[in-house]
């Protein structure tokens, strides 16, 4: 299997196996051309391959006459504000997100800082498909200026935020403890905590791309931090995946929370404040759903990816957005996933509330979701299984954004083939564990029985 993906998003692979710089130049080549001798941003994450990415990609850029402003290592949402906010014409973030060590990827962005959708990714993809590159003659070539403001820029900019009490943040002096993974957070998630007041305890704190655990945030690679803070006696402790847009939140007793309920929190906290739409992806949490019941606001559900929902929220003009893998999108900043609001949203909510973040927590809706997958044997055809459920279940309420979706009371199941890999993805939630795994086994039988 060629282990490097190819789609109108950017690029993925595993260096060495797939993804080399003559394919990261390419795509910058192409992205250029398209950018026409204007400027572009470029930010990555730490990964150990970044620095080589990263002259292959600004190589690309410069051929084709491009000014780059180069953020060096930076995270996902600080290069999609810095792009919009320095008027350029597009972005490059070199990063494989919470992929492990050995992937890295190109993450391409348009003027308004959102990442290219299907048409702008198509024309990227053709004039690379086609070589049909814009190359500037010497004196026409681009050129590469530093930029280094781009994260307090960010963080002034979170504060700034309406709802955000910073004093009164800095008051409570809170402690957190921070696990950055050693990736793109690590260069900023310490400033904006130390922005607030906060005494904290940076856990894997080197940006050297060197991951000690598994990259996803997900409560089962979290040990780490939980144990600190236990050991440290912290308010609570934020998770970032390695380009800082995904946030995890460990409570004071050392419980992840779950990212699902990262999204849960800042809808609840916004919603009190502004009542408008919500934005979410059909795999996120119906606790989201049951949050602007109670403060009365409508919900609207995308396909998964952060463009969808961007693009939504900015159609409908909601209040609040984002995916329950721990990414926030709140519009009064922009339209991307971004750690930074919903670290500040829970110290907002904590000072605020003078609760703790179990407390909080606790007073969620209740729901519990369970991942599984279907591997599929060569000769099984997944869109042929779905369409079969489908047949099977079509007495029930279904959701056809993604995949095939069975909504009950209180409770949903998923299946959607994966892009990258041959399994079906399960995905379920209930009102009890027991219960989303019920229906997600349920769903995997009825999958493979003829
Ligand atoms: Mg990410």
């Amino acid at each position: 299997m060629s282990r490097l993906m190819i789609s109108i998003s950017g690029i993925r692979g595993v260096i060495g196996e797939g993804l080399t710089p003559q394919v990261a130049m390419e795509v910058a080549q192409a992205f250029g051309t398209v950018c026409n001798g204007g400027t572009v941003v470029v930010g990555r994450d730490s990964r150990v391959s970044g620095e080589m990415m990263h002259h292959a990609v600004v190589a690309g850029l410069i051929s084709v006459g491009t000014r780059v402003i180069d953020l060096g290592i930076c995270p996902t949402p600080t290069t999609q504000l810095a792009t919009e906010n320095l008027h350029a014409s597009g972005g490059i973030i070199i990063t494989a997100s919470h992929n492990p060590v050995m992937w890295n990827g190109i993450k391409l962005l348009a003027s308004d800082g959102l990442f290219l959708d299907a048409e702008q990714g198509e024309k990227v993809l053709d004039i690379r498909n086609r070589g049909a590159y814009n190359f500037r003659s010497w004196d026409q070539i681009g050129h590469v200026e530093k930029y280094d403001r781009a994260i307090d820029e960010h963080i002034e900019a979170v504060l700034a935020l309406p709802f955000v009490n910073v004093s009164q943040i800095r008051a409570r002096k809170f402690k957190v403890v921070a696990d950055c993974i050693n990736g793109a957070g690590a260069v900023a998630v310490p400033k904006l905590l130390s922005a607030l007041g906060c005494d904290s305890v940076i856990i894997n704190g080197t940006p050297d791309g060197k991951f000690s655990r598994t990259p996803e945030p997900l409560p089962e690679n979290l040990g780490e931090v939980t144990t600190a803070v236990e050991q440290y006696g912290a308010d609570f402790a934020v998770v970032v995946d390695p380009d800082a847009d995904r946030l995890a939140l460990v409570s004071e007793k050392g419980e992840p929370l779950g990212e699902e309920y990262t999204l849960a929190l800042a809808v609840d906290f916004i919603l009190q404040r502004k009542r408008g739409p919500v934005v979410a992806n059909v795999s996120t949490t119906l606790a989201i759903d049951d949050l602007a019941q109670k403060y009365d606001s409508p919900v609207e559900r995308t396909r998964v990816g952060e463009i969808n929902v961007a693009k939504h929220m900015r159609e409908i003009d909601a209040v609040i957005g984002g995916e329950g893998n721990g990414g926030v999108i709140l519009p009064d900043i922009h339209l991307g996933r971004d750690a930074f609001i919903g670290i500040t949203l829970t110290l907002q909510a904590l000072a605020e509330t003078g609760k703790s973040l179990s407390q909080l927590r606790a007073e969620m809706p209740q729901y519990s979701m369970v991942k599984s997958k279907i591997e599929l044997a060569d000769d099984m055809d997944p869109k042929a299984i779905i369409a079969r459920l489908e047949e099977k279940y079509a007495e029930e309420k279904l959701d056809k954004t993604d995949g095939l979706k069975i909504l009950r009371d209180k409770s949903w199941v998923q299946v959607r083939a994966s892009n990258t890999e041959p399994i079906i993805r399960v995905m379920a939630e209930a009102q009890t564990e027991d219960e989303a795994k019920a229906l997600a086994s349920e769903l995997s039988e009825a999958a493979l029985s003829e």
